[in-house]
């Protein structure tokens, strides 16, 4: 990677945004996080072991695959799909919690920790912490505990010990404190792993660094199946995980437009949505600098989308960078044309997305329109199954 996108900087900047906005008592324990991974994440040993993870368990590389059926129905640019959905659970989430839970394993921890809301990066970490044999525990907000209750019992099924977490408003927000406040009792036997590229340095960096081989392998995978790049890349952002791991394969490619779709909800009038770049401005959030969503007060504001993964205020600081910077695009799909998405691509290709990745779907169905030809790659982030009892409660099957 030349310089230009190379950050952050020993503080945990990404140009303005980032850092490590924490309690005193927080310093230390991430500090010695920081020194670790880049330590040991350099190591031939620890390198050769997460190569050998991604291709015998999580089933990596994923493949890119050319959806004719909607390229020919939009009759415009040809759509590829970066096929996060099979890796294994389902979703992008694994890359990153076998990275953690193997930095855990070297680093010599027991046990891991981490707040979920929608519960998908509470089973991933689970799953991640069975392969590895590690303790793993995950604060709930009791308001998700109800709604959620298939995650949960994943979590518990892949041996986790799940926290409701009673007071406040008794979801994400409070699952995170609830989740630090326990990490602080014993930072030596346990690590706190973050779920997206967010929180203090040096999550988003770390996040970042294991969800890059999406891009790396699609860059690579595209160019041997077309000889050539993609006009553009699409992928939807909820705290940028998914998204900057496939965008950091081609940010060097200045021919390649890259578009972050940000959940618009039911629209920007009502202010239900989470299009955190569209309408936020700079606050702190979960100890790091971004643009946010916030009231009056500078408190994280309420947000809404239909994809649960997608609802969060904040979103990571190497975005907000690249934003300034120009080098992506934010752009937005509403819940129904992410629900049209993903019916249409259930329908036309046998892939039924997570209303999460409809939402980059949605959006390269729009440009492919526009742009009559070329070729845009879609991160397909996960598999819709775990959507299916809310669209048919809320669509039916469709018109
Ligand atoms: C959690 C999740 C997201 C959103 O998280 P990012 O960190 O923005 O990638 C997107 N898609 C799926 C399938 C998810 O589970």
């Amino acid at each position: 990677m030349s310089t230009a996108y190379s950050g952050p900087d020993r503080q945990g900047y990404f140009g303005a945004y980032g850092g490590v906005h924490v309690p005193d008592v927080l310093v230390e324990p991430l500090r010695e996080i920081d020194e670790a991974y880049r330590r040991i994440s350099r190591s031939a040993d620890f390198i050769a072991e997460l190569r050998y993870i991604r291709k015998h368990f999580q089933g990596r590389p994923t493949p890119v695959s050319y959806c004719r059926r909607l390229s020919d129905f939009l009759g415009g640019a040809r759509i590829y799909l970066k096929r996060e959905d099979l890796n294994h659970s389902g979703a992008h989430k694994l890359n990153h919690c076998m990275g953690e839970v193997l930095l855990a394993k070297y680093m010599g921890k027991k046990r891991v920790i981490a707040e979920t809301g929608a519960g998908q990066h509470g089973v991933a970490l689970a799953t991640a912490a069975a392969y590895f044999g590690l303790e793993c525990e995950i604060h709930m907000g009791e308001v998700d505990v109800a709604k959620q209750a298939p995650n949960v019992a994943r979590m518990k099924l892949l041996g986790a010990k799940v926290v409701p977490v009673c007071f406040g408003l008794r979801t994400l927000k409070e699952a995170v404190d609830s989740a630090f406040a326990e990490y602080l009792k014993d930072p030596i036997n346990t690590i706190y792993c973050i779920g997206s590229v967010v929180g203090p340095h040096p999550f988003p960096m770390m996040v970042r660094d294991f969800q890059e081989i999406v891009g790396i392998e699609a860059r690579e995978q595209f160019l041997e199946m077309t000889g050539n790049l993609p006009e553009a890349v699409t992928a939807c952002v909820g705290g940028g995980s998914n998204s900057m791991g496939i965008f950091r394969g081609f940010l060097h490619d200045e021919s390649v437009k890259l578009y972050g779709v940000e959940p618009l909800g039911t629209g920007s009038k009502t202010g239900e949505h989470a299009a955190t770049m569209t309408y936020g401005t700079p606050g702190i959030i979960h100890g790091f600098k971004c643009y946010l969503l916030q009231d009056e007060k500078g408190d994280p504001a309420p947000v809404y989308s239909c994809a649960s993964g997608l609802d969060y205020p904040g979103v990571g600081p190497e975005y907000c960078q690249l934003r300034d910077a120009g080098r992506v695009n934010y752009v937005t799909a509403s819940d129904k044309e992410a629900i049209d998405a993903f019916f249409r691509l259930s329908r036309l290709e046998g892939v039924i997305p997570a209303l999460e990745s409809a939402h980059a779907v949605a959006y390269a169905m729009k440009l492919a329109k526009e742009m009559e030809q070329g070729a845009i790659l879609v991160n397909l982030s996960g598999r819709g199954d775990k959507d299916l009892d809310y669209v048919m409660e809320n669509y039916g099957l469709g018109e």
